[in-house]
């Protein structure tokens, strides 16, 4: 106890010592759904959330103990702009002042007021925020980034602040919560990938079939059940231009887009796993440690709560537990998907380090980050260079079979021909020359041998045999050293050359549309530069027939 007191007070010290100054803003917006209503109901919105974040504010100013400076900046008001709008003028503002150092600390009411959309907000909270030192505080979702950065020492003391202020409000909350999830009410934001909610007040606990997409999650099972891979059937459905969740999510909202994403085969397992689709309320999947963390735990599949029969079902009981069957005997052949078709092949266009390829944390999709960025962040070195690696895996195989369309052409093909035969001849050469160099060397050898008998037999002096001696022994240096350079130079056409059936197999291969392996992959990708635009530039070990 002792020490942990010790450890708690040297912490404590060392904070007080670098006293820190949070300079606050308070970031309100009008959202959609207030912006139908009257004058009169929408101003009341705008002082009621600068209200409660101002006693927000008050809040956490009794419970800093002095340790913890807030000094309230100013409110920033962006009234009747979209959520989905990030080019509101007051949010302008605050980024502005929060560049220039003005404002290290944002408070808004709820998430919803950074966007409509998830994504967005997200973007926010989780990368520009922290990148530029800025706590953010949601009060309603109990967000608060400082408090949860690892390498942060007076989170400690932020949480027993925060825990004393919430746990009451918190218990309260949770019970009504499992008491709803427990009665087989669905409590989620947002209802899975082909149910609907409900839009009264009456139904919003309950699902219904999303009629537009049932006719694909029963395409999914039946192509499960005939044993696709889960990377065949992502690969299907990028094939048929199938929006996924996500886009399809948002234009049930009413949310046009023409991003066009990638399936995934992870997104695919979801779905062939989710209880859901045979009328099954499935909750509980997941926790929050306490209710101002944003980290999410994952509930072992044992407890969570199975409510049956609540919902119309999609797919039948026993299809769905042979494709479980599937599913498990197939899981160990998953896992290499992991092994990335690109690894180590990624290199930063700004800084030239490797980008490496990392899951996020919930392991459903994968991103590249420049190394370097990655490791020193803090210094402002490159940037992030964080694209979705799929995307990114997807358009470079797309330039391969460009690229090797381009041999296909008859006229090119000849051309290329030429060009291996006239490496061919180089090789020759090449090898001729290093070949007549070391004849050269053999035939100074036995000069050293013959002056070396003519001293024996006093044919020649001794400071006359030192100085052919030397001369000899340069003369087969320089050689030596020619003989280096014609040996890189052979190393360097020889890896250009690729014998004529290997070649064939490679074009054959990415022109049909089966997912290359990473040995001729390797074999024709010297490397690839990713630059901060998300462009890419190919170095190819073949040559572009083109030239
Ligand atoms: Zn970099």
């Amino acid at each position: 106890m002792a020490s942990i007191q010790l450890e708690f007070n040297k912490a404590l010290n060392k904070t007080l010592s670098n006293l820190l100054i949070f300079y606050v803003a308070i970031y309100v917006r009008l959202s959609k759904a207030e912006e139908g209503k009257s004058k009169e109901e929408q101003s009341r919105s705008i002082t009621n959330q600068k209200s409660i974040c101002f006693n927000y504010l008050n809040g956490l100013i009794e419970s800093d103990n002095g340790i913890i400076k807030y000094v309230f900046v100013d409110y920033y008001i962006d009234d009747g702009f979209s959520g989905s709008n990030f080019d509101r003028p007051a949010f302008q503002k605050l980024k502005d002042d929060i560049q220039k150092k003005r404002i290290n600390m944002v408070i808004i009411k709820d998430l919803s007021r950074l966007g409509r959309e998830h994504i967005e907000s997200d973007e926010y909270l989780e990368k520009w925020f922290p990148e530029h030192d800025t706590r953010c505080i949601a009060i309603l979702d109990n967000i608060d980034t400082f408090s949860e950065s690892a390498n942060n020492e007076i989170a400690p003391i932020l949480n027993w602040a925060n825990e004393r202020h919430n746990k009451e409000t918190s218990k309260k909350i949770k019970k009504t919560f499992r008491d709803n999830i427990n009665a087989g009410l669905y409590m989620g934001s947002e209802a899975p990938y082909g149910l609907i909610k409900g839009n009264t007040k009456e139904t919003k606990h309950q699902l219904t079939v999303d009629e537009e997409v049932r006719s694909i999650i029963i395409d999914i099972f039946d192509k499960a059940k005939q044993e696709w891979s889960l990377n065949k059937i992502a690969e299907y459905l990028t094939n048929k231009n199938i929006p996924i969740p996500s886009i399809h999510k948002k234009s049930n909202r009413g949310i046009k887009t023409k991003t066009f994403e990638l399936w995934d085969p992870n997104t695919v397992k979801d779905i062939l796993t989710n209880e859901m689709y045979i009328g099954n309320m499935v909750q509980g999947k997941t926790t929050r440690l306490s209710l101002k963390s944003k980290k999410v735990t994952y509930i072992p599949k044992e407890d969570w709560i199975v409510v049956e029969n609540t919902h119309e079902a999609i797919i039948d009981r026993d299809t769905f537990y042979i494709v479980q069957d599937i599913l498990k005997k197939n899981s160990h052949k998953q896992e290499n998907s992991k092994d990335y078709l690109l690894k180590g092949l990624l290199i930063c266009k700004e800084c030239g380090h490797t980008l490496s390829i990392q899951q996020n944390k919930n392991a459903k999709q994968s991103y590249t980050v420049c190394n370097y960025y990655k490791k020193y962040s803090k210094y402002d070195v490159c940037t992030s260079h964080r694209f979705n690696y799929r995307v990114v895996e997807k358009s470079v195989l797309n330039s391969i079979k460009e690229e090797c369309k381009k041999y296909v052409d008859s006229t090119n093909f000849e051309k290329l021909l030429k060009d291996k035969e006239k490496s061919k001849n180089k090789i020759n050469e090449t090898k001729l020359l290093i070949k007549k160099s070391t004849n050269t060397i053999e035939k100074y050898k036995k000069q050293i041998n013959i002056t070396y008998m003519d001293k024996l037999n006093n044919k020649i002096d001794d400071d006359t045999f030192q100085s052919v001696q030397y001369n000899l022994k340069s003369k087969i240096n320089d050689e030596q050293l020619i003989i280096n350079e014609l040996e890189e130079t052979l190393k360097i056409i020889e890896n250009k050359v690729y014998d004529e059936p290997n070649y064939k197999k490679i074009v054959e291969k990415y022109l049909s549309f089966e997912t290359p392996e990473r040995t001729s992959l390797l074999q024709i990708i010297d490397k690839i530069e990713v630059s901060q635009d998300g462009s890419l530039d190919i170095y190819y070990k073949i040559k572009t027939p083109y030239k």
